[in-house]
């Protein structure tokens, strides 16, 4: 039965009304740091917003995957209007995030605000029977093999690196025909990769956007290594807000990070682009992933984004965990953190502004926080071993190696059992040796056990 939005959004609107002194304490900060008038839901995705990913799998974004339909098994618009759907927009309605939005919630809780999911739902779009943003991470196709990616979501990683046969897509020409209904009700549409311009359903998708509602407001976030006259006819014909993933402006560093890009390349394109940003009145941003390989060039990264005048966003890498800053020792991060903060730049307009912002909120609310955290974790290991046995310390050390690799959700299932036997093989030289060494193991940072029980690279 087709299930009327408008009006289950109003009986939650007038619900809310009539409700509304009653904004939990944990929530109140939260509220008061969104920019938009009409905060009557915590978060608006799943009101106005679907997210496609690879698999064919949709939710309201990125963080509410998890076990929700799929197209082709049900069409677009079965998908929007199903239980699943509101079961989700009960709980936004209520408060109740811990279910499906416990990432969200748990920045909430932290006061880490400005790294709240939900924020980038926040708008003032009206509420209707139809979203008005669509996300599209329909493809893997892509031409680089970046070192923090994985075959999902690059073709040319999971051919050569994990030499596996190609994904198979569930979108056709089905999935665009049926867009056709959805597109007029848009007023924001996002695309993702892979890199989106070497992804031919999105040229068929913008060619309909072309059509029917040129005015929707894109965003593609593209590697910039593709730039040519089938990428200028998108660009000229809708409004496109770009992102470029830049992850250091060090050509060594870049091209040692984003594997088969070209430095020379990007800088050359990003120049094009941002003269068609300016020219077209549209938004040109750039992103990147700080991480153990460039970390110390990030504020090169701000210093370039405040001479280009534009906007930076620095994403949080937690995976892989050999090349996330988390995931580094308490001493590594505690000289990150002092390095970093020590930083100082100047600011003379609102991009600058919020470009050290972004910069801060890094460095105070992630690596500060994650060298605390670390520390806490060698010290309750180093205590752990002070008051266990031999027998016990072993059985901690093989545990905290299957996690670590288990908790990696980078890692394919055959790596990840690759990885486990290997490790644990080298662990086994530790059992006739005395309580003091595998003590001795065991009270290290996590990436120096790893390196002790291999000191050579032999797992390829
Ligand atoms: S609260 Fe967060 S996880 Fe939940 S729907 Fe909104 S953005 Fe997604």
């Amino acid at each position: 039965m087709f299930i009327n939005l408008k009006t289950l959004f109003n009986k939650l609107r007038s619900q809310f009304s009539s409700n509304k002194m009653n904004v939990p304490d944990d929530f109140k900060d939260y509220q008061k740091s969104r920019s938009i008038k009409n905060k009557q839901y915590i978060c608006h995705a799943p009101f106005n917003s679907l997210y496609f990913n690879v698999s064919g799998q949709a939710a309201p974004c990125w963080l509410t995957l998890d076990q929700q339909d799929s197209y082709p098994e049900k069409s677009i618009r079965e998908i929007w209007n199903s239980q699943k759907l509101q079961s989700i927009r009960r709980g936004i309605q209520h408060f109740e995030l811990n279910k499906h939005c416990s990432t969200c919630l748990k920045n909430i809780n932290n006061h880490n605000f400005e790294t709240v999911l939900s924020k980038l739902y926040d708008n003032d779009y009206p509420l209707s029977d139809y979203p008005t943003i669509i996300e599209f991470e329909l493809s893997n196709t892509c031409n680089l093999e970046c070192i923090m990616c994985k075959g999902e979501l690059s073709s040319s990683i999971r051919k050569n690196r994990e030499q596996l046969p190609p994904l198979s897509t569930p979108y056709d020409y089905e999935f665009v025909r049926q867009l056709k209904e959805f597109i007029p009700h848009l007023k924001e549409a996002k695309f993702l990769g892979g890199e989106p311009f070497l992804i031919d359903i999105y040229f068929d998708i913008w060619e309909q956007m072309i059509e029917i509602n040129p005015e929707i407001q894109i965003t593609i976030t593209t590697n910039g290594n593709v730039y040519n006259e089938r990428v200028k006819r998108v660009l000229n014909h809708l409004k496109c807000h770009l992102i470029v993933s830049i992850d250091s402006v060090v050509e060594e560093t870049y091209e040692k990070i984003r594997l088969r890009g070209n430095f020379q390349k990007l800088m050359n394109n990003f120049n094009q682009l941002a003269n068609h940003a300016k020219a077209h009145h549209t938004y040109l941003g750039v992103s990147s992933n700080p991480m153990r390989s460039n970390w110390k060039e990030i504020p090169l990264m701000v210093y370039f984004c405040n001479q280009n005048e534009v906007q930076l966003w620095l994403n949080t890498v937690i995976y892989p965990f050999e090349q996330s800053m988390w995931k580094m020792s308490a001493d590594e991060l505690q000289s990150a953190y002092l390095y970093l903060s020590s930083i100082d730049f100047e600011s003379s307009n609102p991009i600058h502004h919020k470009n050290i912002l972004h910069f801060k909120n890094f460095v105070e609310n992630q690596v500060k926080v994650w060298s605390r955290e670390a520390r806490l974790e060698e010290n309750r290991r180093i205590e752990f071993v002070t008051t266990h046995t031999f027998d016990e310390v072993y059985s901690a050390m093989e545990q905290l190696l299957m996690a670590y690799f288990d908790e990696d959700n980078y890692l394919t299932i055959g790596r990840k059992s690759v990885l486990k036997e290997t490790y644990l093989k080298q662990l086994e030289l530790y059992i006739n040796e005395g309580q003091y060494s595998i003590s001795h193991l065991y009270s290290m940072p996590i990436s120096d056990i790893l390196q002790q029980l291999l000191p050579k690279k032999i797992v390829s």
